[in-house]
């Protein structure tokens, strides 16, 4: 059985695992990644790689190859970190390459939203699925599409699956991405929050000002789903608005793909049946009843510890196209 090594860089910590196709995980280590240099940080990647390996009774030599897990903006086909948002001396650092050479066997990287898309495929709700699409649904939208049993990666900017900014508005709301009316920005845990914080900015009375003491940077989602909960109309008339919009972005995905599964991330498992239903009862129109009848929509199996398996999915991804 394969062993491979798996990487998950993100924004304030980065992940090292070593771990097998049954989805065993024989060794996990945690590097704190805030405000750090890349040159610091690669040879402490690297050298626990190697201690995770050692103590797992592993070579790194019998490893078939390691997969990287990074956020984007980054230049996926050479494997480079070109600008991720909340890593400012992270600029074009060719993490892949440096990794190459310093466990000598061979590796891949992708972007995070397409390995939490393999983690479920391999380990999770995505098991024995041949076409099914995974939504990140956190502070952000991503996406990753497994399409005829193959991950869906595009042409030359290796873009394919970047679901939340597919336009669900004409001339509709700001997106940090720098359209206007995207999913994301309807949707998305940040996107959400900023609104609620610009809308109730001047609202000290209003039912999540009170629920987060007045202190307007502290609203979100939590905020929201509390005061959806205690039925204020404020949140409900947001809430019904956002399940309004990822039921038409869901339509969107269903009549193009026809997938087996759509699976959920964070908010789904977090917020539950309070989350789903009125997705689902606005649903029917914005897609065929067939595939919409055909398509299970799933929360994420793996949940907070997708993370663990992304870079040895990708990994095993990997391996599996080579
Ligand atoms: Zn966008």
């Amino acid at each position: 059985m394969a062993t491979v090594i798996g990487f998950d860089i993100g924004g304030t910590k980065i992940g090292i695992g070593v771990g097998d196709e049954s989805g065993k995980i024989l060794g996990m280590a945690k590097i704190d990644n805030v405000n750090t240099d890349p040159n610091d940080i690669l040879p402490l990647m690297a050298s626990e790689a190697k201690r995770l390996c050692a103590e797992a009774g592993v070579k790194v030599s019998d490893c078939p190859a390691f997969g990287i897990s990074a956020p984007f903006p980054a230049d996926a086909l050479r494997g480079i970190m070109t600008a991720p948002p909340n890593n400012p001396k992270w600029r074009n650092v060719p993490v892949l390459d440096y990794l190459k050479g310093e466990l000598n066997i061979p590796g891949c990287f992708e972007n995070d939203a397409n390995c939490g898309a393999l983690a479920e495929w391999f380990f999770g709700a995505g098991r024995n699925c041949k076409d099914f699409i995974y939504l990140t649904m956190s502070t952000g939208i991503g996406g990753g599409i497994v399409c005829a049993n193959q991950l869906v990666r595009g042409g030359a900017a290796l873009s394919a699956g970047e679901l939340g900014h597919i336009c669900v508005q004409l001339d509709g709301r700001q997106c940090g991405c720098g359209q206007k009316g995207c999913y994301e920005a309807y949707c998305g845990g940040r996107a959400l929050a900023l609104r609620m914080q610009e809308e109730l900015k001047d609202k000290p009375d209003s039912m999540i000002m009170q629920i987060v003491n007045g202190e307007v940077e502290k609203i979100d989602m939590i905020a929201l789903e509390k005061a959806v909960r205690a039925n204020d109309a404020y949140a409900l008339a947001l809430w019904d608005e956002m399940a309004l919009r990822n039921a038409q972005a869901f339509g969107l995905f269903i009549n193009a793909f026809n997938p087996e599964k759509l699976i959920l991330g964070t908010m789904a498992w977090a917020i539950g049946d309070l989350f789903m239903d009125p997705i689902l009862k606005y649903l029917p129109r914005f897609c065929w009843e067939e595939p919409r009848k055909a398509c299970q929509i799933v929360p994420s199996e793996l949940k907070r510890s997708i993370g663990a398996y992304a870079g040895i999915a990708a990994a095993l991804n990997y391996l599996k196209e080579h």
